[in-house]
């Protein structure tokens, strides 16, 4: 189309922020912190490449997942422990916080939930920031890699995808079959994953992660949660996914416990308060 006369009045004019994020409950991270310094570990479950496992972590505890042996990505999911139709939202967590999510920012369960299921507590990648290309790391952007979307594009049966990954360990952790847990795997935090768009076509980029060993995520848990964790068959994404071809490293997950008390008079945060009419 030939372009309007004033077009580059248009593309002129500045955007605006759709969600302004300044009246957003604000998590107490002091309080989690000084929590944080008695907290004991209470269980450990080490994730082998190109599989997934799964972890509980009741409210009010922490969870660490930590690069080991080398630099790898982690597709994580999470669920309300006793509702699992309450889970991870990525596109809101995307649209609240931006298409990376570090410290101080939280991971939102979806509708008619809508609350804080997870807030970062530390993130020893934070000061990677956006790079030249438009890079960050840990992105809510990607979905997850997925033996369809390999199948559409190369004709590939790929079985080591984070998607089957997740639904293998959702399976055997909750002891239903493939079909069963297939629904409850949904789009993931990708923990270390460093991606952005490239700004000439809009394309999602993936380039080598930054992570090396010894550094980790944590969580606040602000319910009871289960969560599942895949060690991406791309490894640091520096060249593909979706095969077996990419180096591939465990990633360490551990939960810690505070001491009774240390919470002081925290609860959960209570579940959106919408009222549901939806105009009826
Ligand atoms: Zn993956």
């Amino acid at each position: 189309m030939t372009e309007p006369t004033d077009a580059a009045v248009r593309r002129a004019v500045k955007p605006v922020i759709c969600y302004p994020n300044d009246t957003l409950p604000v998590p107490d991270l002091d309080l989690y912190r000084a929590a944080r310094e008695a907290a004991r570990k209470v269980d450990e479950v080490m994730v082998p490449p190109r599989e997934a496992a799964c972890f509980r972590v009741a409210a009010g505890q922490f969870f660490r997942i930590t690069s080991v042996e080398g630099p790898q990505v982690g597709d994580l999911n999470l669920w309300n422990a006793q509702d699992l139709s309450e889970r991870f939202y990525s596109g809101k967590a995307r649209a609240l916080h931006g298409t990376h999510l570090t410290t101080g920012e939280r991971m939102w369960s979806g509708f008619p939930y809508l609350r804080p299921i997870a807030t970062i507590l530390e993130d020893t990648l934070d000061w990677y920031g956006i790079d030249e290309y438009g890079g960050s790391v840990h992105d809510v952007i990607g979905t997850r890699c997925d033996p369809y979307t390999g199948n559409l594009l190369a004709g590939s049966q790929y079985h080591h995808c984070c998607h089957s990954n997740l639904i293998r360990a959702v399976a055997d952790e909750l002891d239903v079959s493939l079909e069963e847990a297939e629904p409850l795997v949904h789009d993931v935090l990708n923990v270390f994953m460093c991606t952005g768009f490239t700004r000439d076509t809009g394309q999602y980029f993936m380039k080598a992660s930054p992570v090396r060993p010894g550094d980790y995520l944590e969580f606040f848990a602000e319910i009871d949660l289960l969560g599942a964790l895949s060690a991406c068959p791309g490894g640091d994404c520096s060249a593909e996914h979706s095969s077996d071809t990419a180096a591939c490293y465990p990633l360490k997950v551990e939960v810690f416990a505070p001491e009774e008390g240390a919470l002081g008079d925290w609860v959960s945060p209570p579940v959106n308060r919408y009222d549901r009419t939806h105009g009826r």
